[in-house]
């Protein structure tokens, strides 16, 4: 850790490097903003920046081998660029704290996942005192919703719900990392989704590690359709989506909510995992494959045109071919528009790495092999429904964006799906334009045809200009709609 003398923070150029989760790509969104806010600027896509950040994720077992990789590859950079910094945060930070530092000294600042708003003045602490600064703490100081955010979207947004999460799910490690759940005020939720909309902002995604259990702090179970419909009200706000939800809290009102509020997609991401009712058991999981299809057969009945999408592990310690066929079988009948797998990978500290009949690797991957097979002949199928729909696209920037060999642009529909789709001059990531699904892929749609309608937005406006939303952080002024101020709740917020 060198001290040789270094440029003052304004001119000094920081980069934020996001792994893992949407709660993690949200919290970089917010380390942008404190580092902005503080006086850094982002650092060229070309040049090394003077603070490089690694937001962590621990989920996977080879996230320590790629942290620690990472680390050694920035070493010789540091080693070239004297007054340069080092920071690691998110979850495996959270998780491994000083024995960061120990194993790659060159480190500056390790901070956890409810510490976020400490990363400037610990980089200013390493630096004054020439030494790296390590700081954990055990539970949230701020919501990192009062913090400032750089966004990276000039379209769509992400808003935090809630952080934590009061499941005990045995192979996830998030509870002993991000915490007990932590719900936020509906105003001040709904106060950064107007200032996100004042913006030009047409699309949020409501946040949280599990969000039908959002108000359970303040013992409202109908907090989160209440807050859906609410947030659909917003005027200037066309698209509101939602993760993650959860099979157990999953209650009939969000259904009615999403189908009742125009503004909100007909779109739901709800993990699976396994459709083993013995292995959901042993998972922690708190439903069975009844109660989770009968969940998709209500949102189905409710928005037929809905997509529905999901995460299954495969491989969990014990799954029999039995009960592997068991997901199968849920997956046939579930007809997922596309499903996120992966094979079980033991997450040290989780009940379930402990767990008796492990698996061998290669008997997780003949099964993934099948699962993802099965799938991508069901998405496939679920598109080629699709042809001849029309549909409405929210112009997108990076996935693809502007594929030189086609010329086509890509917007998200409603539904989620992605449209690679025939565009015209002056169509901007960020406008909105109506087509028709001419071709279908397993993973994509296809509009070979003239469009039906372009509209020219804000969104579009300030994608093209290069601005992004910012939102300052601290409660924001209440917003105009036509909902009491703030949300009625049972023990009031
Ligand atoms: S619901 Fe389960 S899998 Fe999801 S964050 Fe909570 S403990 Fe982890």
């Amino acid at each position: 850790m060198d001290s040789a003398t270094t440029a003052p923070t304004s001119t000094r150029t920081y980069r934020v490097r996001t792994y893992g989760c949407q709660m993690n790509v949200h919290d970089s969104e917010r380390l942008s903003g404190l580092l902005e806010a503080a006086g850094y600027t982002a650092a060229p896509e070309d040049e090394d920046a003077d603070v490089v950040v690694l937001n962590t994720c621990a989920v996977r077992e080879n996230a320590d081998n790629r942290l620690y990789g990472n680390l050694g590859h920035l070493r010789p950079v540091k080693d070239a660029r004297p007054g340069m910094q080092i920071a690691v945060g998110g979850c495996l930070a959270q998780k491994d704290r000083g024995e960061i530092v120990r194993r790659a000294p060159w480190v500056d600042v390790v901070f956890g996942t409810h510490n976020v708003g400490s990363l400037p003045a610990l980089l200013e602490r390493a630096r004054h005192n020439a030494e790296a600064q390590v700081e954990i703490v055990e539970s949230l100081e701020v919501f990192p919703s009062t913090l400032p955010a750089k966004r990276d979207s000039a379209y769509a947004g992400w808003v935090s719900i809630s952080v934590g999460c009061n499941n005990t799910c045995t192979f996830c490690i998030v509870p002993a990392l991000r915490g007990k759940e932590k719900d936020r005020r509906p105003g001040e939720i709904l106060a950064e989704v107007q200032a996100l909309v004042d913006q030009g902002v047409l699309e949020v995604t409501l946040l949280g590690q599990n969000v039908n259990a959002y108000g359970v702090e303040f013992r409202d179970r109908g907090a989160f359709a209440d807050l859906l419909r609410a947030t659909g009200a917003i005027d200037g706000l066309e698209r509101v989506r939602f993760t993650s939800p959860h099979p157990r809290e999953f209650t009939d009102d969000v259904i009615e909510a999403m189908a009742g509020t125009p503004a909100v997609c007909h779109q739901l991401h709800m993990p699976l995992q396994s459709g083993s009712d013995d292995v959901l058991r042993r998972m922690r999981r708190g439903y069975r494959q009844d109660r989770y299809l009968g969940i998709i057969d209500r949102v189905r009945a409710a928005m037929p045109d809905a997509a529905i999408t999901t995460d299954i592990i495969v491989g969990f310690p014990g799954e029999t071919e039995a009960d592997f066929e068991q997901t199968l079988e849920v997956v046939r009948q579930a007809r997922f528009a596309s499903a996120f797998t992966f094979q079980y990978s033991k997450r040290p500290g989780t009940p379930a790495a402990t767990m008796d009949g492990q698996l061998p690797k290669e008997v997780v991957q003949e099964r993934y092999l099948r699962l993802t097979a099965l799938q991508d002949e069901i998405s496939w199928a679920e598109n080629r429904a699709q042809v001849g729909r029309t549909v409405e696209l929210l112009v997108a920037a990076g996935e693809g964006s502007k594929d030189a060999a086609t010329g086509r642009s890509s917007g998200r529909a409603r539904d989620g799906r992605l449209v690679h789709f025939t565009s015209t001059a002056g169509v901007r990531p960020g406008d909105v334009v109506e087509t028709v699904v001419t071709d279908a892929k397993p993973h994509f749609l296809v509009a070979d045809c003239a469009l039906l309608s372009h509209r020219r937005t804000r969104a579009g406006d300030a994608h093209e200009a290069g601005t992004r939303p910012t939102t300052p952080g601290v409660s924001l002024g209440m917003p105009r709609i036509g909902v009491p101020d703030p949300l009625p709740v049972s023990t009031g917020c």
